[in-house]
C-alpha cells in the first residue's frame, strides 16, 4: 500500500502570483534574504499583495540557514502575529520560515499560520516538501526537521522571478533537482507516484537546464526547470533520499559549499557505489531508458554508464568545479575533517533511505574519490 499525502495547492505559470491578491485584511510576514530585498526582487510580491493587507519583511535570511537566523526571525514573526507568512527566496528563505513555523508551533497559545512559498531558485523544491534543513554553525551540522505541519499551504511557481538567477547558481540548484530525481527514484520509500514525478523531472532537466544557464532570459526553460523543481521535491518527500545529500550536508554545514554543487561532486560516485546493488542498478537502467539518457538495446551496466555521463556532461558543460580541491579546500584541511565527515554521514537522516548498505569504509573511499 502507499500512502501519498499531497497538501500543497501549487500555482503554476506566468503571473501566479496574482493569487496573492485573494488574502484582504490580513497581516502578512514575509521572509527573504537582503539581496531580493536590495535588487528589488520583491517588489512583484509587494505589487501582488492586496493593498488592505498589512505586510512586515524579515530580510535577513543567509544561506544554509542557521539556528540563530530562525530564532531571530521567530521573535519578529512573534511580535508582529501574522495570518499569512510567504517565503520568498531559495530554499534558504523557504527553510528559515519552516523553521519558525516549526518552533512557533511548539509554543503555547500559537494560532494556525497559512505559509504560503514562492521560490526564486529552481531547485530545493522545498515549496512542496515536509522538510526543513537548518545548521548548527557551533557543531557544523545540517539538520533536517520532518514534519507535515511545516509543508507549506500554497506554492507560487512564477518562473519571471528566477530569470535573474546567474549562471553559476542556475547550474548548483539544476543539479540539485536532478540529484533529488535520481535519489527519490532509487530510495527505500520509492513507489510509482515518486517515480513518475522523478521520471518527468529528469526529462525537464534533460530538455531545460543547460538552456537556462547558457540563456538565462529563455521564460520557457525556466518554467521547466521551475516545475521539474517541485516535481523533484514532491518524488522525494514521499520517496526520501539517499548518501548523496547525506554527504553533501556534510561538505554544507563543514565548508559551506553551495548544496546543489555539494550534491553534483558527489552524484556520480554514489549513483556508481548504490549499483553494486542489482536491484538499483536495474532501477537507474529503467530510468535511463525512460527519460531518454540511455536506449533499450543497452544492458543494465551500460544504461548506468550513460546516466553518469548525462551527469557528467552536465558539470562539464556548465564550468562546475569537478572536485572538493577545485572548491577551493586544502587536502590539510579536508583530511582534518574527513573522520567528522565520514561519522555524520552515516548519522544522517537522508541514510535511512538510501538503498544500498554503506559501510564507514565506503564513505571514507567516497569522500577520498571526490576530493
Ligand atoms: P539559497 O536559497 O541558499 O540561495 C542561493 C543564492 O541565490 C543566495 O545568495 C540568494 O540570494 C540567491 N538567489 C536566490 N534567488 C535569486 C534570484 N531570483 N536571482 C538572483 N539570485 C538569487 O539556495 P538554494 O539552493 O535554493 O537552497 C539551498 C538550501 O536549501 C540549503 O540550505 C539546502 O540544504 C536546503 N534544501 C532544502 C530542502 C527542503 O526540502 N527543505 C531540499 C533541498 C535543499
Amino acid at each position: 500500500m502507499h500512502s501519498i499525502y499531497l497538501k500543497t495547492k501549487i500555482h503554476s505559470g506566468i503571473g501566479s502570483l496574482r493569487v496573492l491578491s485573494q488574502y484582504k485584511n490580513q497581516k502578512i510576514f514575509i521572509v527573504c534574504d537582503g539581496f531580493l530585498l536590495k535588487n528589488g526582487g520583491v517588489n512583484p510580491l509587494l505589487e501582488a499583495i492586496d493593498s488592505t493587507c498589512e505586510v512586515k519583511i524579515f530580510h535577513e535570511v543567509v544561506p544554509d540557514p542557521p539556528l540563530d537566523t530562525v530564532a531571530k526571525a521567530l521573535a519578529q514573526f512573534q511580535r508582529f502575529a501574522p495570518q499569512v507568512m510567504v517565503a520568498l527566496g531559495g530554499g534558504s528563505a523557504i527553510d528559515t520560515a519552516k523553521g519558525v513555523l516549526y518552533f512557533s508551533r511548539q509554543m503555547p497559545g500559537n494560532v494556525p499560520v497559512k505559509l504560503i512559498a514562492v521560490p526564486t531558485t529552481s531547485g530545493t523544491g522545498s515549496e512542496v516538501t515536509s522538510v526543513t534543513v537548518l545548521t548548527d554553525t557551533h557543531s557544523k551540522r545540517k539538520h533536517m526537521v520532518v514534519d507535515e505541519s511545516i509543508m507549506p499551504d500554497e506554492a507560487i511557481l512564477d518562473a519571471r522571478l528566477v530569470l535573474s538567477v546567474p549562471p553559476q547558481i542556475t547550474a548548483n540548484t539544476g543539479m540539485d533537482v536532478l540529484t533529488h530525481a535520481l535519489e527519490a527514484y532509487v530510495a527505500t520509500g520509492s513507489n510509482p507516484f515518486s517515480d513518475a514525478m522523478a521520471e518527468k523531472a529528469v526529462e525537464f532537466v534533460r530538455s531545460s537546464l543547460f538552456t537556462c544557464y547558457s540563456k538565462g532570459g529563455n521564460l520557457q526553460a525556466r518554467g521547466q526547470m521551475h516545475e521539474a523543481s517541485t516535481f523533484a521535491g514532491i518524488a522525494f518527500d514521499k520517496a526520501g533520499l539517499g548518501l548523496s545529500h547525506s554527504l553533501a550536508h556534510q561538505l554544507g554545514g563543514v565548508f559551506h559549499i553551495p548544496h546543489g554543487l555539494a550534491n553534483a561532486l558527489v552524484l556520480k560516485d554514489v549513483v556508481l557505489h548504490n549499483s553494486k546493488n542489482p536491484t538499483v542498478r536495474s532501477k537507474y537502467a529503467t530510468l535511463a531508458r525512460h527519460t531518454g539518457i540511455s536506449s533499450v538495446s543497452k544492458n543494465e551496466e551500460e544504461a548506468v554508464l550513460d546516466l553518469v555521463r548525462c551527469i557528467e556532461d552536465f558539470k562539464f558543460r556548465m564550468k562546475m568545479p569537478g572536485t572538493v580541491r577545485d572548491c577551493g579546500i586544502s587536502r590539510r584541511e579536508y583530511n582534518e575533517a574527513m573522520p567528522i565527515l565520514a561519522i555524520n554521514t552515516l548519522k544522517d537522516w537522508c541514510m535511512s533511505s538510501n538503498p544500498t548498505r554503506t559501510e564507514p569504509e565506503d564513505v571514507v573511499k567516497l569522500l577520498n574519490s571526490i576530493y
